[in-house]
């Protein structure tokens, strides 16, 4: 079973201690980077893994191998033999690792850390790709059959990441670590059963690490706790089936959460993972080797995904938008649940099946725009679409028979006349960008629904300004999850839980 480790970046020993403490709980093994410790806090390392008291390994990582130790080989080997060295007969309270990089030949410390029950990982840092050789490289790196091969890569697309799964399939004999840095490589972090990896590697908080006594370590390590209770990662096995979401940035998400919670109380041996794309078609090199069941789809995809679809739904080819891709015999089979989780939302909110005689603002003229848009229709309302670029606002509303203008002057004078529901469907407020409002210069009554499909903040300021004015309000949340459960029905067969 792959096992959690907790990288230590902080300055000081007592830091340090606080971090296996704080985390304790989640984790398995933890990592003392004796190159982040202030130099006179070194003297301490030996006593380090009896007094955290648990399994632990010793590195000393030099700069061009991503670390911050810049004095020099003989001054790193007398640190590491110090933190082996007067080893205790009781191999608890040795460190249970030692990290020692391919190029460093010292068979003292080998003989020291065998001496002494200390597993040695050799590693490899390449942080400018992925080696073409890298099953051949990972199975040289192991000098004695007891050692652990650690190779880590930075990927520079998700074919790199590709690879890397499928040297992992190749060297299934071997103990190893394999770690693909950096934001391609996410899934890798959550995988390592998949891979066969010893363990994955784990860095505190964000808000843990701005901490300026601990300094960042591993790009793109994600913190322990959300590994083991938002990605499940204990219960993963090598036959885990694989979801995802696929969007750029996918800075703001909230569907890992969702759909895997949905699998935890199923019971379902799935996960669902952030893949930050930019690049499609190198992305859906990875789905095939990783056998990726389902995927949602958002920002700025929707539409370039339909040429990946062999099927379409009838709202997928009534709105032109896809944001549910679901993996069948004859490719992917492309959904739209942002329709149906819209409407249901709003419906809900107003208490109404249809919005017969509403006349309804939506602003933006984007992917979800298209299929709020859609709904609106269906449902019987009118509506005015307001976009900052016009003729995009023209091209969603003229199908319809809606009205349209640019999110101006004229446009907001407009709205006048469509203001029994505002759907606001533009990124403006969304988080960071909390104080922007799409609408500023429209003037609340107080008995318009006002409807923001953002989520994070939970209340934006057009919306804050809509209820002091007296207007009624609702998020995306409410849609979000809706939307999600229908994904989960199309990619598991199962309804959501309750
Ligand atoms: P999209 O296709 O990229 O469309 C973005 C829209 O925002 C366009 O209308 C764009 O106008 C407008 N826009 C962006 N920056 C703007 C600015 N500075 N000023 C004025 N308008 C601006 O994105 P999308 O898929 O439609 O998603 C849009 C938003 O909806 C996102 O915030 C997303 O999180 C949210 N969403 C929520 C849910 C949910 O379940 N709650 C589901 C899907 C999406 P131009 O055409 O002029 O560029």
């Amino acid at each position: 079973m792959a096992k959690v480790c907790l990288c230590l970046t902080g300055r000081t020993i007592l830091k340090d201690l606080e971090l296996v403490d704080r985390y304790r709980s989640y984790i398995d093994v933890a990592e003392l980077r004796v190159d982040f410790l202030d130099p006179d806090e070194r003297f301490y390392i030996r006593r380090f893994p009896a007094l955290a008291g648990i399994p632990t390994i010793l590195t000393v990582r030099r700069k061009i191998d991503g670390g911050n130790f810049v004095e020099g080989e003989g001054a790193r080997i007398v640190l590491l033999a110090a933190g082996l060295a007067f080893a205790d007969t009781d191999r608890r309270r040795n460190f249970a690792y030692v990290d020692l990089e391919d190029d460093l030949d010292v068979p003292s410390l080998e003989e020291a850390a065998r001496t002494f029950g200390t597993k040695i990982i050799r590693s490899y840092h390449n942080f400018n790709g992925v080696d073409a050789d890298l099953e051949q490289k990972l199975r040289s790196l192991r000098r004695t059959g007891d050692e652990i091969a650690k190779a880590a890569v930075m990927p520079q697309s998700y074919e790199d990441v590709a690879k890397l799964y499928q040297v992992a399939e190749q060297t299934r004999d071997i103990d190893k670590i394999l770690i693909a840095m950096g934001p391609h490589g996410v899934s890798t972090r959550i995988l390592a059963e998949k891979l066969g990896s010893h363990l994955s590697f784990t860095s505190p908080l964000a808000e843990v690490a701005s901490d300026a006594d601990i300094q960042v370590a591993g790009p793109g390590q994600l913190d322990p706790k959300t590994l083991v209770d938002t990605y499940r990662f204990r219960s993963l096995t090598k036959d885990t089936k694989v979801y995802g979401i696929i969007g750029y940035p996918l800075t703001a998400t909230s569907s890992p959460q969702i759909h895997n919670r949905g699998y935890d109380e199923k019971k379902i041996d799935a996960v669902y993972i952030p893949f930050p794309v930019q690049d499609l078609p190198f992305f859906f090199s990875l789905a095939d080797t990783l056998d990726i069941q389902g995927l949602s789809v958002t920002v700025p995809h929707k539409e370039t995904v339909l040429s990946y679809c062999s099927q379409r739904s009838s709202e997928v080819e009534r709105i032109g938008s896809c944001n549910t891709l679901v993996k069948t015999s004859q490719g992917w089979a492309g959904y739209n649940t942002d329709a149906k989780g819209f409407s249901d939302s709003l419906l809900h909110f107003i208490g109404k099946q249809s919005l017969w005689n509403k006349r309804l603002t939506i602003i933006g003229a984007g992917g979800v725009a298209k299929a709020v848009a859609a709904e609106v229709y269906r449902l019987k309302g009118r509506a005015l679409i307001l976009n900052r670029t016009q003729y995009k606002a023209k091209e969603v509303a003229e199908p319809l028979n809606f009205a349209w203008a640019g999110l101006d002057n004229r446009g907001i004078e407009l709205m006048d006349r469509y203001r029994d529901i505002i759907i606001q469907t533009t990124s403006v407020g969304m988080e960071p960008n909390i104080d922007e409002d799409p609408i500023e210069l429209y003037k609340f009554r107080g008995k318009e629904v006002v409807m923001d499909l953002i989520y994070k903040p939970e209340e934006t300021k057009m919306l804050k300004r809509a209820a002091k004015a007296g207007c009624k309000t609702l998020n995306g949340y409410d849609m979000l999850l809706r939307q999600a459960k229908l994904q989960f029905l199309l990619f598991t067969g199962q309804e959501y839980p309750d």
